[in-house]
């Protein structure tokens, strides 16, 4: 929220929070914290939702910022195997799976999504978050090097503090700057990349085949967060390393289960002997209580889903084009995404401000995200576009977009 700090014109210089005790100063002082209780840009709340309609204070808005990119939270067979599992399995495992918390209905998801990633192994955890932290912090250690992509998630960052490793980012899909990177460094060191096959911010796709011609695959151990790709990309929606044909080239595939697979949740796959070593070495899995049965049953249906009704990975991208070419018709720019996460680059805070408020006035829900979370000059609308989108919600959303441009 430390956008907010220097985005002046938004200060409300006459919001006060009522006496506190003076060690609570510091935080009802925070500029973020009083200018989001005056401006209230997130954290919105509905008060009902149904598929990709969401309802505010009584008022109907189409979602486009959901990462519910095949539509499936919705979908009968989801929903009815959510509520299954809570009658056999309780509400939560209450533990990690390292201890009490292990039960047959992970394994079972985590068979169906090695078998679906084709890898040997998989590990499931109760939050994307987690399980990224754990894809790096779970194998790398002091004294390794981590080669990552600048734009990488923060789940991520967090992953490679953890791990008290050595970092050198590389420029955002930059071949060519990792390859000056790896050539400093000694013939024989060996390394990890860490890459997102999509990036949610930008929409971007990862450059694979570039980025693979430049490490050595015998010295490097490869980690790709599929988070935004998983669904979307490859064939069948089997992810971005497919999509390239480059699976056996990616170490561990780590992703969340919060986006295409309709529920919460993350995971980490790779060999049987990666992820037997992490499930040892990674705190984020060893100290967390395990994914509910609910969670976990929701995402295997999911899982079942995609691979029986390929109708929902084909509308997505039906829509994701439909979408893309009318932003481009509007000379919006999207900043060169090739997914359904779209971001319309604004340009300044202000602008970007009026521009969300005019797709909420006229019934479009969608996110802001303004410098320092991108860079200056980028500040953009977070959109994300779902096989769930009927032509009654683009009918919504493209007059709500028409009427938004006019305050560029
Ligand atoms: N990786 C990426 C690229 C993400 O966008 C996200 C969520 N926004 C995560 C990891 C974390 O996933 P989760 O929300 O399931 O914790």
């Amino acid at each position: 929220m430390e956008f907010l700090l220097e985005a002046g014109f938004f200060l409300p210089k006459n919001v006060q929070i009522p006496h506190m005790r003076p060690v609570l100063k510091r935080f009802a002082d925070d500029d973020a914290t009083r200018l989001r209780h005056f401006y209230n840009p997130y954290f919105r709340s509905f008060e009902r939702q149904n598929k990709t309609r969401v309802w505010m204070d009584g008022k109907e808005y189409v979602m486009l910022s959901s990462n519910d990119y095949l539509g499936l939270c919705w979908h009968p067979k989801v929903m009815e195997a959510g509520a299954q599992a809570i009658k056999k399995w309780g509400s939560s495992p209450t533990g990690s799976r390292m201890a009490n918390g292990s039960r047959g209905y992970h394994r079972e998801l985590e068979e169906a999504l090695a078998d679906f990633l084709k890898k040997e192994s998989c590990h499931v955890f109760a939050a994307g978050y987690l399980a990224c932290m754990a894809s790096i912090s779970g194998f790398a250690q002091k004294g390794d090097l981590i080669l990552a992509d600048r734009n990488l998630h923060s789940s991520l960052i967090s992953g490679i503090n953890l791990s008290g490793a050595e970092v050198v980012r590389f420029g955002h899909n930059s071949a060519e700057d990792l390859a000056s990177i790896i050539d400093a460094e000694p013939e024989t060191r060996e390394m990890f990349l860490v890459v997102e096959g999509v990036y949610s911010m930008e929409g971007h796709v990862a450059q694979l085949p570039d980025l693979l011609k430049v490490v050595n695959h015998d010295r490097t151990i490869t980690i790709l967060d599929d988070a935004h790709g998983l669904g979307v990309m490859g064939p069948n929606g089997r992810g971005t390393p497919h999509h390239f044909k480059l699976e056996d080239k990616i170490d561990i595939i780590t992703g969340s289960l919060s986006k295409s697979m309709a529920s919460v949740g993350g995971f980490v796959a790779g060999s049987a002997t990666l992820i037997e070593y992490m499930r040892t070495h990674a705190k984020p899995l060893i100290f967390s209580a395990a994914i509910p049965p609910a969670q976990a049953a929701c995402s295997l249906a999911a899982l079942q889903v995609l691979q029986k009704e390929p109708e929902h990975h084909q509308r997505l991208w039906t829509n994701t084009k439909r979408y893309h070419e009318f932003l481009k018709g509007l000379n919006l720019d999207i900043w060169g995404s090739e997914t359904p996460a779209t971001p319309i680059v604004i340009g300044n805070r202000e602008k970007a401000f009026m521009f969300w408020k005019k797709l909420l006035e006229n019934g479009v829900f969608t996110v802001m995200s303004v410098s320092p979370a991108v860079p200056i000059g980028k500040d953009l609308i977070r959109s994300a576009v779902s096989a769930g989108h009927t032509d009654a919600d683009f009918e919504i959303i493209e007059k709500a977009f028409k009427e938004a441009v006019k305050v560029l």
